[in-house]
């Protein structure tokens, strides 16, 4: 089953949607998961900040969520977020898939805790390449895609300083606030996992560059809104392509990974 974390206004296009309460060793997960269909297809819909945006991205439930998920019998997950750019080619209004990604949080990030089995999974590639391909393959129906890039994940609630966010654009595309740890935990459960990042502003380093066109806050939240459409439609089209059964890393991530 595919899951899909965040982008608001997505479980409405599910038809005969169930809600489903799952415990977890982690606690509870951020809401209720909704179950229901699209094309005949079953999908699964969390809330990635829980209903009325009640978690702030520090305070997150992730592991009870990526468990969750993983209870419920989902393989897939399609995770839609919303980040600032770190340079002046990629533009308010565009999206990125990232491949990707440099860790700033410090936040629990692992499932397997105890010293018994020992589990080092491998994030050299820590995103889906099976499932990126699917999302970058019919790229089209979105608009302006970047197909690849890192995400500089900073632990929040506050944004960056202007020297931060300087440093940050050496090494990185785009920042945000909760690809860290979503992304491991998803490749710790054998889980794929894919991210399409909406890109609503410049971050604070770039904002008195010459090089970009600054945009307005009214802007913003236009320009997110019509992409919000744009990308409920696009989850749509995409679920009925991705495939039962999975040949890529992440399926058996765990063989040899454990000592
Ligand atoms: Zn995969």
């Amino acid at each position: 089953m595919l899951a899909v974390i965040g982008g608001s206004g997505f479980y409405e296009l599910l038809t005969d949607a169930r809600e489903e309460c799952v415990g977890t060793p982690y606690g509870d997960p951020s809401d209720k998961i909704m179950i229901g269909k699209i094309n005949g297809k079953d999908i699964a819909f969390l809330p990635r900040h829980g209903k009325g945006h009640k978690y702030p991205p520090h305070k997150i439930p992730y592991k009870a969520n990526i468990w969750a998920l993983k209870e419920l019998g989902v393989k897939h997950i399609i995770a839609p977020a919303a980040v600032g750019s770190l340079k002046a080619n990629i533009a308010p209004g565009e999206f990125l898939i990232p491949d990707q990604f440099v860790n700033f949080t410090r936040r629990e990030d692992t499932c397997y805790e105890g010293n018994s089995p020992v589990t080092h999974i491998s994030t050299a590639d820590p995103y889906c390449e099976h499932l990126r391909k699917i999302i970058i393959d019919n790229k089209n129906q979105l608009g302006s895609v970047h197909e690849k890039g890192t995400v500089i994940v900073i632990q929040g609630p506050r944004f960056s300083t202007k020297a931060e966010s300087s440093m940050f654009s050496q090494i990185g595309d785009i920042i945000n606030m909760t690809q860290y740890p979503e992304v491991v935990l998803a490749r710790e459960l054998e889980l794929c996992y894919a991210s399409i990042c909406v890109i609503t502003d410049y971050d604070s380093g770039l904002k008195e560059n010459p090089n970009i066109n600054s945009v307005t806050l009214d802007e913003v939240v236009r320009v997110f809104k019509e992409n919000n459409e744009k990308l409920k439609r696009f989850l749509v089209s995409i679920a009925s392509k991705i495939p039962e059964e999975r040949t890529c890393e992440c399926a058996s991530a765990l063989k040899g990974a454990r000592f």
